[in-house]
């Protein structure tokens, strides 16, 4: 077991929680106060979401924009899958997520609600994750995305940085992206626009100060609370998922 995998083990959730509410805050000063606004459609959403693995911004872009061209949803299921993946070949591993990608629009087609997802708005929170993740290449995090984003709904999705930045600094202890979903969503309030914000400004800041490696303490506004550095000094190990 590694030093760092026993950090934080012991924290009750009361205090869990305030260091939630104390990072939003700080976050806030930092990098200012972030409005939910969806910033694409919901069916925009998914499928980039699932493009957006292990893949940039940009890429992740401009292979959904070159996945449209195919056509309508229709035609993008009827197409050959070589022809999806060559489509999406700007996103990692286009011949994986290819076949995903289609069986989900058939799963979706086949759906009460066809490719409009507007019954997530008021489906309960719990059967519109299971509705989401029941997708092939759905994963929690996409699911979550999706309904926070697009529908406002009380869910929390955990990137990498959010993975990262919440267990260095103490509010979960050392566990998989998958698990801290649900052990996070459950210290949060249920309050969309404060799980919006927070997650938006957590992902900025591992972005640009608390990286993979070598993470830049000596200018972290989260250092004063931060559990790791209070451990490990201005030598924080690199980060293993
Ligand atoms: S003090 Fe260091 S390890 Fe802690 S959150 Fe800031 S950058 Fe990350």
């Amino acid at each position: 077991m590694t030093a760092e995998s026993v950090l934080n083990v012991a924290r009750p959730d009361v205090e869990r929680a305030e260091l939630l509410v104390w990072l939003k805050d700080t976050l806030r000063a930092e990098y200012g106060e972030r409005g939910l606004d969806s910033r694409r459609e919901p069916m925009h959403e998914l499928i980039s979401t699932i493009l957006s693995q292990r893949t940039t911004h940009a890429d992740e872009e401009a292979a959904y924009q070159e996945l449209r061209e195919l056509g309508d949803w229709d035609a993008i299921i009827a197409a050959p899958t070589e022809q999806v993946a060559h489509a999406i070949r700007r996103s990692q591993y286009p011949e994986s997520k290819a076949p995903r990608i289609q069986q989900t629009l058939v799963a979706l087609r086949d759906s009460p609600g066809g490719y409009s997802l507007e019954f997530l708005r008021d489906m309960p929170v719990k059967d519109a994750l299971k509705f989401l993740t029941d997708l092939p290449g759905v994963g929690i995090k996409t699911a979550s995305l999706v309904l926070l984003f697009n529908y406002a709904r009380p869910v929390f999705p955990v990137d990498t940085h959010v993975h990262r930045v919440t267990t260095r600094v103490g509010a979960i202890p050392k566990m998989g992206e998958q698990a801290a979903h649900r052990a996070l969503l459950k210290l949060l309030p249920a309050d969309p626009p404060f799980l919006y914000e927070l997650h938006v400004n957590l992902l900025r800041h591992g972005q640009r100060v608390c990286s993979w490696t070598a993470p830049k303490c000596g200018v972290c506004v989260l250092r004063e609370r931060c559990d790791a550095y209070a451990t490990y000094g201005g030598k924080v190990p690199s980060w293993k998922a």
